[in-house]
């Protein structure tokens, strides 16, 4: 049995499955993630760009490169990956998606279940008021470059809804340690699993699967590994798991 039919197998037996969904999965969508050599990294530090401490104390930096990288997940458009698992959830076979990413694309390909612990970049708020914005006003203020942007209503400094190195988690990461309490399979899709506290997330299930370009710290717990790109790998897995529910 080839390792696609495996890795159906292991799906469809599966009590409760889950994915945790990484920058890796959106690379097929034209966003750069971190980590691969082509990364952020590489021209940049986004724990000091996409600082809550850069935000407050260089807002300046903040907004010309933390800031970049928000502009890049503008307006994209989900790919064969995220689509694969917006099938599986519909087929039933997928009770949700813990992704880090901020990028709303598991939302816009049909996902209803996602937990977005990094945040989201549909939005933005005041730190003074809380009044919430769309990311489109803070755009439009920074190309004009009204730096750092201003809440219309009492004059604080706008935020992106983005979780930043330096804030707290959110509650989507509660909601996300309680889904994972009892699932049996996790499906790791494109993330170097090197950011905590997320990276814990994976030590808590029965099974793994991996998806990576790349090695990751759990390969050697996993019952699958496929080192290939996530938007060919998902469609092939999920067409064998539809052709099985036939
Ligand atoms: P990461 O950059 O640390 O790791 C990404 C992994 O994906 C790498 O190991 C790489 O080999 C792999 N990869 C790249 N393209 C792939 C593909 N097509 N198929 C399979 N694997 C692929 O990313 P991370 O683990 O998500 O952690 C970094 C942080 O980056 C997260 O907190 C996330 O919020 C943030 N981030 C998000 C976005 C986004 O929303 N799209 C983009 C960049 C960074």
């Amino acid at each position: 049995m080839n390792d696609i039919k495996k890795a159906a197998e292991i799906i469809l037996n599966s009590k409760k499955t889950m994915a945790l969904t990484g920058a890796g999965i959106s690379t097929e969508s034209g966003i750069p993630d971190f980590r691969s050599s082509s990364g952020y990294y590489s021209k940049m530090d986004p724990v000091k760009s996409l600082s809550k401490d850069v935000l407050l104390n260089d807002p300046k930096r903040f907004y010309s490169e933390g800031f970049l990288i928000l502009n890049d997940l503008y307006n994209k458009e989900p790919n064969k990956g995220h689509f694969a698992l917006a099938k599986l959830e519909e087929l039933g076979k997928l009770s949700g998606i813990i992704t880090q990413n901020i990028d709303n694309l598991h939302i816009k390909a049909g996902n209803k279940k996602v937990y977005e612990v990094h945040g989201e970049s549909r939005n933005v708020h005041c730190m003074s008021c809380n009044r919430v914005y769309p990311f489109s006003v803070m755009k439009e203020k920074v190309e004009k470059k009204e730096i750092p942007p201003l809440c219309d209503a009492c004059g604080g400094i706008l935020r992106p809804n983005v979780v930043m190195f330096g804030d707290m988690m959110p509650n989507d990461f509660l909601k996300a340690q309680q889904q994972i309490a009892n699932t049996e399979l996790l499906i790791v899709v494109g993330s170097s699993l090197q950011v905590s506290p997320v990276n814990y997330l994976p030590s808590y299930v029965d099974k793994l699967i991996i998806i990576n370009n790349d090695k990751t710290p759990f390969d050697r717990d996993a019952e699958l590994v496929f080192h290939e790109s996530a938007g060919e790998i998902l469609t092939e897995i999920v067409e064998e798991v539809e052709k099985e529910l036939k």
